[in-house]
């Protein structure tokens, strides 16, 4: 009778891992799927660039073009180039999140030094556009975060309120410090985002309108590469928006975590 038992038990087992095995390589199977999209989509932003680039060196050299027509081209190709570096340092600190090679070096950073900083390194592009960056913070706000990757995330979130503002409109970075959380938003008076966009915008590659992003620079990685770092720190970051209103990136860290991992007074 226990034979039996043992019998009917053990074909159970197998029944459950064969089942664990087809999950598996369903699961696999889709990250697999998900990989080769993504590599597609990879090389064909990589390739316009580079289709611009080369056409417009084209014409550029040929004999019969303007010295305008030369300059003009070669703006063009400055910044067709810009656009595929950007792209790539996006692309490399992508794969450094994906091997866990992105290593994060907290520190006890004070909020206010670091909006000055990034206020400071935004200030030429946002000048050329006439906008505004207004910086308003609760005082002594300190946090333990990683500096250079925690300034990166304000520079993706900040590069995009000015992208998609008008000229001379009004960006907002602001600091609160809450009973529980320590909060950093960017708001601004933008295009904002579609509702029916809004649950994508942190996907890799994602746009809300391609051509327009492509245009303006964008690489589509700047949301999800902002994610990855916040969520490092155990922190989590949202958008809201109104479309043709503007648009808020909310971060938020847990103060009580960074109490216990041994961060100094806050
Ligand atoms: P990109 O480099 O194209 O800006 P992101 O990952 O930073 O890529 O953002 C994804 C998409 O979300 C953008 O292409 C844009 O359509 C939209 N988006 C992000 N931030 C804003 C904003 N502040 N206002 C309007 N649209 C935004």
């Amino acid at each position: 009778n226990n034979q039996v038992k043992l019998h009917i038990g053990r074909q159970d087992e197998l029944g459950e891992l064969a089942k664990a095995i087809t999950a598996l390589s369903n699961d696999l199977d889709q990250l697999k799927n998900a990989r080769n999209e993504f590599l597609s989509n990879i090389s064909h932003e990589l390739r316009t660039p580079l289709t611009y680039i080369k056409g417009y060196a084209d014409i550029a050299s040929r004999q019969d073009a303007s010295d305008e027509e030369k300059r003009e081209y070669l703006g063009i190709i400055r910044e067709e180039t810009a656009n595929l570096t950007a792209l790539i340092q996006h692309l490399f600190e992508l794969a450094q999140l994906d091997h866990n090679q992105f290593s994060i070096k907290k520190e006890d950073v004070l909020i206010g030094e670091l909006f000055e900083t990034v206020a400071n390194l935004v200030r030429p592009a946002f000048e050329e556009k006439h906008i505004t960056l207004s910086t308003r913070i609760d005082p002594n706000i300190i946090a333990l975060i990683d500096r250079e990757r925690f300034q990166q995330v304000l520079l993706n979130v900040l590069d995009n309120a000015r992208k998609y503002s008008k000229t001379g409109a009004l960006v907002v970075l602001e600091g609160k410090l809450h009973e529980e959380t320590i909060e950093i938003s960017i708001s601004d008076e933008g295009e904002g985002i579609p509702e029916e966009d809004l649950p994508y915008v942190f996907q890799r590659l994602y746009r809300v309108d391609k051509s327009r992003s492509r245009e303006l620079g964008g690489s589509g990685l700047g949301l999800a590469i902002a994610k990855e770092i916040v969520e490092l720190h155990g922190g989590c970051i949202s958008l809201q928006s109104e479309y043709g209103k503007g648009t808020t990136v909310n971060i938020r860290l847990d103060r009580g975590a960074q109490i216990a991992e041994g961060a100094i007074s806050r």
